[in-house]
């Protein structure tokens, strides 16, 4: 007879993830950080179909919960008495029920930083995703419409031809060059201002660079987050021998999403081991010209003084997943009449905004009550304007703070900068005006 294949297979896990889920010690500290924990058990927001849940059914989409849930389901299809008997069947509904769980999200990391153990929880969340989506049980909701949205090469199925017709005609793209900026779709179709305020910058600055234009597509963040590899090896390549041809030996980005995909994911599906350029975000390029004298404050020849107070959002990818905390900071600190001011929770402990890891547009209402919460934060410290390096951040935030009753506005670090600077920011007109957030 057949040997029953265990209910959850180790497929995708890594040897050390799955070391890893076995090594959590049931601590307890990633329950007092979880910004979707907290949502659940303030019940500001209930998943769907889990109306009127017990606290312990609550404690379910906890990160400890969910290892817990992986390691039992493991064992019962690879422990000792999997091994003698076969695996024990799980009902697929329990299975499901721990999916729908480790799809409520963010990725945001702070499990990881906080855990005692060590455990690279992001990675497991992403693992058990892939696994679900090989097994037909993911990804979750409007999720499913990523890969046919991307067969138009970015994520909202626009014309590629367009990818650049947001950039004002006196901005000079080089054809080839040390640097190129990567846009990103979302500020190339929906958040034009952030490209034109980093553009701007860049020529304003004497920063000679270069962009993909059509031959940049998407950085694949969605399909990644999601669990959905098939495309991510074709347009990882392709977005890497692109950069090749341009000559580039430095990337820089604008966006948060775009630069943890090509920092940290990219060199896993590039065919050519480690990537032949280096990947920083903006405001780390301008830290390292300013240290290095290539750069001084007085280029940025300021011209409008900002005389708001203003609070940085650190985006879960640039600060949790790629550890840079200081160089945006240092680029707000020159803004002149800026007065900087810190969120209770900022840096590693930065509270999440609720917009990564799908659940924009996995969990939407999920997405937004989280908005809210961190829009809250900045209210406390009586911010009047709050900054992000990361359009997608932007996009959830500017939600929550259309959904609340606050005079706090947000702004991108480059329309700050470029503001600052009395920088043109007019969108020059093209098919996405009206399409704009
Ligand atoms: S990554 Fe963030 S949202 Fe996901 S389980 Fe950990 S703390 Fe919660
Ligand atoms: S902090 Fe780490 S070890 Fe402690 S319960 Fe959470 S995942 Fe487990």
């Amino acid at each position: 007879m057949a040997r029953r294949e265990p209910s959850l297979t180790t497929e995708r896990f890594t040897t050390s993830q799955l070391l890893e889920i076995d090594a959590c010690t049931r601590c307890g500290e990633c329950l007092n950080w979880c910004p979707v924990l907290e949502e659940i058990e303030e019940e500001t927001f209930t998943p769907e179909g889990r109306e009127g849940m017990t606290d312990k059914q609550k404690m379910d989409f906890s990160p400890k919960n969910k290892l817990t849930g992986m390691r039992e389901m493991l064992n019962k299809g690879y422990g000792l008495r999997a091994k003698l008997f076969g695996p024990r069947q799980i009902p697929e509904d329990d299975v499901l029920k721990l999916k729908d769980e480790i799809y409520h999200c963010t990725t945001c990391g702070i499990c990881s930083t906080v855990c005692e153990a060590s455990i690279n929880t992001v990675e497991i969340w992403e693992s058990f995703r892939r696994n679900a989506v090989m097994h037909k049980r993911g990804p979750y909701g409007k999720q499913t419409g990523f890969v046919d949205l991307l067969a138009s090469h970015n994520v909202f199925a626009a014309d590629q031809e367009d990818r650049l017709c947001w950039v004002p005609e006196d901005i000079e793209i080089k054809d080839k060059a040390d640097v190129a900026y990567f846009t990103g779709c979302t500020a190339a179709f929906r958040m034009q201002r952030v490209g034109v305020a980093t553009t701007r910058v860049l020529q304003a600055l004497d920063i000679p660079f270069t962009m993909l234009g059509p031959e940049e597509w998407c950085c694949v963040s969605v399909l990644i987050r999601t669990g959905q590899l098939e495309l991510a090896e074709e347009f990882v390549n392709h977005n890497v021998n692109a950069m090749i041809d341009k000559g580039v030996k430095t990337v820089i980005y604008a966006c948060a999403g775009c630069h943890r995909t090509s920092r940290i994911d990219w060199p896993k599906f590039y065919e050519g081991g480690d990537l032949p350029f280096e990947i920083l975000a903006i405001s780390e390029y301008m830290d390292r010209l300013l240290d290095d004298g290539t750069l001084s404050e007085s280029d940025f020849d300021w011209k409008n003084p900002l005389k708001k107070r203003v609070t940085f959002h650190d985006s879960c990818h640039t600060g949790r997943h790629c550890g840079v905390y200081d160089a945006p900071r240092r680029i707000y600190d020159m803004v002149p009449g800026a007065e900087f001011v810190e969120m209770a929770r900022t840096r590693e402990l930065q509270r999440c905004c609720g917009a990564g890891g799908g659940i924009k547009a996995g969990v939407s209402d999920l997405a937004l009550k989280m908005a809210q919460k961190r829009v809250q934060d900045a209210e406390l410290v009586n911010a009047d304007i709050i900054t992000c390096t990361c359009p997608f951040c932007r996009r959830n935030i500017m939600d929550g703070i259309n959904a609340m009753d606050t005079n706090i506005i947000f702004k991108d670090q480059q329309e700050i900068l470029a503001e600052a600077m009395g920088l043109d920011l007019t969108l020059p007109d093209n098919p996405y005006i009206d399409k704009q957030m």
